[in-house]
């Protein structure tokens, strides 16, 4: 159910009916299962009108409420902020399967041994008489303590290192005892191992430690925000986890985002190094009951430390006392579809409801999170060096104007010679391109006609090893014409390269090298991405070649050049992030190069050789990139200057699309007028991609300094717009594109 509707409680099931329940009733023709917003007291009777109408709840579904009031409160929070129907809210708030009209697969457990501490050892001499010269065994008690107290076998001697002997010596000493538990089925059982986390942190490590430490003690009085803007390798990810070690144990639980689980595995796998059966993974490769199982964990207590994508915002835990985001800047906080949140601002106002603190990080920062730090909304940690001895890696533009686009024309002779150096030397060549398939255009030289998709304004991409067209937005495929479908001439030429063809120029060029392409296209299995990068680690793979799936979070040591293939690709949409988007990929691929003991060479080829994305990609300077596009926003104004909501209007006819974008838009500024003040209007006009998915699209964006009155203004046009029937109105607030 999308919106709250109101029921009846029968007396024998109202005895322990609460918000955020699990209830079934009656919906129309069918049975449902919704979740209760709240519980009122029947002496409305008279009052309430169509009463006697009411239908009763069939069956409360849980003993506890699978949202407790916080949970709930946030939930509410999104559906007013984002305009959205408080059961779509719920229905993204909760593990998926739990709201649908068929019970959620049992859970799975099994038994495992864990070992807990039972002796207190609270000051420095007490320890040392303790143990003596019995250092592991000390270690192995810090360790569990760092822990929370607890940890299973499996996990000490396995994972952490430290033999059975010592942990039986410190049980048969009567510090620790061994007993069975019940754990939940772990899918990420069979991850990687990793390094151990290190020992001694940088001085610059450890004044950001030593600063968000006190913001943590004080969050409970004073919850705060803090962005850490670390270049990649300055060692944030250790960061992270000393705090989390430090909230854990002082008894408060933590909660850890990441843009997506299947990228960033050595992450994931490093939290679990340290935090072992402490750790729930939330990602969507988990079956309903998989989900489930991490989800009561959490809510009871047993897991303190969640990790997932965007929907873990809402995990359920207990006296959360620090709320990581890493990466900050990545799109993918941002949810496409109604509701359409962005799990940082949700982040925001969870850290300050549960008093929390909220640690943003980020090598290129948002330039929203970079406003708030720069006006000191947000206090500001900054590691200008990579934590180890390696240099970050030298940039170099590689300027393509002039030459001709074609496959033989893919390499510069500057990347060529790169390359062929990295296979001589037994090194490894990581290659971006953002665009997948072959060729992106089919046009006719005759009459000019190109292939484009029936239910997108859109060229449809050529897929050559496939023999299809494919559009990218929604999917549609059709073969490929031999003749032109309008004036028949045999002369159709391909432009656009995308990595399919790269792939072929590649083992053209180097017809010895193990090639490996990464994409869309090719990481259809739920762990093909892991397959491929374990091939590269393993040095089974000389060039990877991929969209940018390849920049996010890899850890190669084997890889000492990065070549862009492309770096317009993205600069040259029209939207109004899109050089902010450009730099940060930039970065990020570059932050590839040189993460073992050799140094890295990061070449670009561009026809923009000029732009302030690129450049400042070369220094590697962030703070002048951020400076110059803060400025460029200037005029028109954009967000971080002002608040924007996106208001797209879609339908199957366009001129009905374009009367009714018309309409709301003469009715809205009537309503910004008698409103308060402080909200504008622009449009509107046809979106970028003016049609989609066969509906036409038309849109219009309100802008306001404030959040309130621009709230208000949409709150308004989601509930009495004179948008037809016939046509749709979405409202997507704080877009992150707006094409
Ligand atoms: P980031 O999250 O900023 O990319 P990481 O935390 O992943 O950085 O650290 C980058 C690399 O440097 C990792 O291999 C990590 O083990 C190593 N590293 C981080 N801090 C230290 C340190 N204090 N001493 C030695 N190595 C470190
Ligand atoms: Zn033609
Ligand atoms: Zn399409």
């Amino acid at each position: 159910m999308l919106e709250a509707f109101t029921y009846a409680v029968p007396s024998d099931l109202s005895q322990h009916l609460r918000p955020g329940m699990r209830v079934r009733v009656q919906f129309g023709q069918r049975q449902q299962i919704g979740l209760v917003e709240s519980v009122g007291t029947g002496d409305a009777d008279s009052d309430a009108p169509g009463k006697a109408r009411l239908r009763p709840v069939l069956q409360v579904l849980d003993d506890e409420p699978v949202l407790d009031d916080d949970l709930l409160h946030l939930c509410r929070w999104v559906a007013d902020y984002y305009v959205a129907p408080i059961g779509l809210v719920h229905r993204a708030a909760v593990p998926p399967g739990l709201l649908s009209s068929r019970n959620p697969a049992g859970a799975a457990q099994k038994t495992q041994q864990v070992v807990r501490i039972t002796a207190t050892l609270p000051t420095l001499v007490e320890r040392e008489k303790a143990f003596g010269r019995a250092r592991r065994q000390q270690e192995a008690f810090e360790l569990l303590e760092s822990l929370g107290g607890s940890a299973t076998l499996a996990h000490l001697d396995k994972g952490l290192g430290f033999s059975r002997s010592v942990i039986k010596a410190l049980v048969d000493r009567g510090m620790a005892e061994i007993g069975d538990e019940t754990v939940e089925r772990d899918p990420f059982e069979a991850a990687d191992p990793v390094e151990a986390s290190p020992t001694n942190l940088t001085p610059d490590q450890s004044r950001v430690l030593a600063g968000l430490a006190d913001l943590l003690a004080a969050a409970p009085q004073d919850p705060g925000i803090a962005l850490l803007r670390g270049v990649t390798g300055s060692g944030k990810t250790v960061i992270y986890i000393r705090l989390i070690q430090l909230a854990i144990s002082t008894g408060q639980s933590a909660l850890v985002l990441v843009p997506e689980i299947g990228l960033t595995p050595q992450t994931v796998a490093r939290f679990r190094a340290v935090f072992g059966d402490d750790v729930a993974v939330l990602h969507s490769g988990l079956s309903a009951g998989e989900r489930h199982d991490a989800w009561r964990a959490l809510r009871d207590g047993s897991k303190r430390v969640a990790i997932g994508t965007r929907s873990a915002v809402f995990a359920p835990l207990r006296n959360l006392g620090v709320i990581v985001i890493d990466e900050e800047h990545d799109g993918s906080y941002k949810q496409a579809e109604t509701p359409r949140y962005h799990a940082r601002a949700v982040a925001a106002v969870r850290a300050r409801m549960q008093r929390a603190l909220l640690v943003l990080g980020s090598a290129t920062p948002s330039l929203e999170s970079w406003h708030n730090a720069s006006h000191g909304r947000y206090a500001l940690y900054e590691l200008e060096a990579r934590a180890t001895e390696h240099q970050l890696p030298s940039v170099r533009l590689i300027d393509r104007r002039g030459t001709h686009e074609s496959g033989s024309a893919v390499l510069s002779d500057d990347l060529r010679a790169a390359i062929e150096t990295r296979l001589r030397d037994d090194r490894q060549t990581l290659l971006l391109l953002n665009r997948r398939g072959y060729a992106t255009v089919q046009q006719c030289r005759a009459c000019g006609w190109v292939a484009a998709c029936r239910a997108c304004n859109v060229s449809l991409t050529w897929h050559r090893r496939r023999a299809r067209l494919v559009c990218h937005h929604c999917g549609w495929e059709e073969s490929v014409p031999d003749r032109c479908p309008s004036c028949t001439d045999a002369d159709l030429s391909f432009g656009g390269i995308g990595t399919e063809q790269v792939e072929r120029v590649l083992g053209e060029a180097f017809p010895a090298a193990r090639i490996a392409r990464m994409d869309v296209d090719t990481t259809g299995g739920k762990w093909a991405h892991g397959r491929i990068l374990r091939r590269v680690r393993e040095r089974r793979i000389d060039i990877l070649l991929g969209t940018q799936m390849i920049a996010k979070g890899l850890d190669l040591p084997g890889v000492t050049l990065v070549g862009v293939i492309d770096a317009d690709v993205g600069l040259n949409l029209p939207d109004f992030r899109a050089a902010e988007r450009t730099f940060q990929l930039l970065s990020q691929v570059a932050g590839r190069a040189g993460r073992g003991a050799e140094a890295g060479e990061v070449l670009i080829q561009t026809l923009r050789p000029d732009h302030p994305a690129l450049q400042h990609a070369v220094t590697h300077d962030y703070v002048s990139f951020a400076a110059a596009e803060i400025e460029d926003r200037r005029a028109p104004r954009y967000p971080p200057h002002r608040r924007i909501a996106n208001l797209v209007v879609s339908g199957p006819h366009e001129t009905s699309v374009a009367d009714d974008a018309e309409s709301l838009a003469e009715w809205l500024r009537e309503v910004i007028d008698a409103g308060p003040p402080g909200v504008s209007l622009v449009g509107p006009a046809p979106c970028p991609i003016d049609r989609l998915r066969g509906r036409w699209r038309w849109h219009m964006l309100l802008k306001s300094d404030r959040a309130g009155p621009l709230g208000q203004v949409l709150r308004h046009a989601a509930g009495s717009s004179p948008v037809s029937t016939a046509n749709r109105l979405e409202i997507d607030r704080d877009p992150e594109s707006l094409l």
